[in-house]
């Protein structure tokens, strides 16, 4: 079988062999064998799966399968895109890796035999993802580079293709219309605005009205996203957290990148 995706995680096994995990282009996660993935040998050949890496992979038919795990081993393999700048940026690499921790704490996994490859249901999370990537290098490449600006644009979208976006229109607790309000507050438990009548509290007006724009801001157009800073980038991954049941903490790029 033929598979593209994005290197979100690698393990080095054995000598010179890998295990990787990529975010197939219909939103799950498949994880693969490479022989000799982690390069190097006699002509010192790099890795081609490095993170960020987006592959084609073509896998061997397995009559057997090797264990009870979903792993597939890879017979044939090629490069299709690769980052440049994001490795040699700190943030940019922490960041990088916070998407590819998130992911694979939402994704469903590609089960050989099971799953099926045309199914797009999960289609939005590749292409969510994907895109976050390469605008984060395009920043780069740029000299535009400003974490909390790819970080919010892409908890946003990621937020809306998941369907748990926070309702922006109306205050959770008597429908009238957030915008027509001076304040307005949020519930992160909650992840729900609400009127300041309804629910007093510090005005969340900005954040509001950010988390609007974003989900119209297209990803070439981050540098137009304007206003957005790490409290409101925290909200965000709060909000994303208690929705998961996850707790920030268990996120290790995240303490590394907002410290
Ligand atoms: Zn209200």
């Amino acid at each position: 079988m033929l598979f593209e995706g994005i290197v979100i995680h690698r393990i080095p096994y054995k000598e010179r062999d890998l295990i990787v995990k990529l975010l197939l282009r219909n939103g799950l996660v498949g994880s693969f064998y490479i022989y000799g993935g982690q390069g190097g040998g006699k002509h010192h050949k790099p890795s081609s799966f490095e993170l960020g890496h987006m592959m084609k992979i073509l896998t061997k038919e397995q009559k057997m399968k090797l264990d009870a795990s979903d792993i597939m081993i890879s017979s044939e393999h090629q490069k299709l895109w690769a980052p440049v700048g994001i490795r040699h940026e700190i943030k940019s690499y922490y960041l990088m890796c916070l998407y590819f921790e998130l992911v694979q704490k939402l994704s469903l996994h590609f089960q050989p035999g099971v799953s099926e490859l045309e199914n797009q249901d999960h289609e939005g999370v590749f292409s969510v993802v994907s895109n976050a990537v390469f605008y984060l290098e395009d920043s780069l490449s740029k000299q535009q580079f400003v974490p909390h600006q790819q970080f919010t644009l892409f908890m946003v979208k990621l937020l809306f293709h998941l369907g748990i976006m926070p309702d922006t229109d109306h205050c959770s607790y008597c429908q009238t219309e957030l915008l027509e309000n001076q304040n307005v507050v949020f519930l992160s438990s909650h992840g729900q605005f609400a009127c300041e009548q309804c629910s007093p509290g510090p005005n969340e007006k900005g954040f509001l009205l950010r988390i609007k724009m974003g989900y119209q801001t297209k990803f070439q157009n981050y540098t137009e996203f304007l206003g957005t800073n790490f409290p409101e980038c925290d909200k965000l991954l709060q909000y994303f957290c208690h929705q998961y049941h996850l707790r920030p903490v268990e996120l290790k790029s995240y303490s590394l990148l907002f410290k």
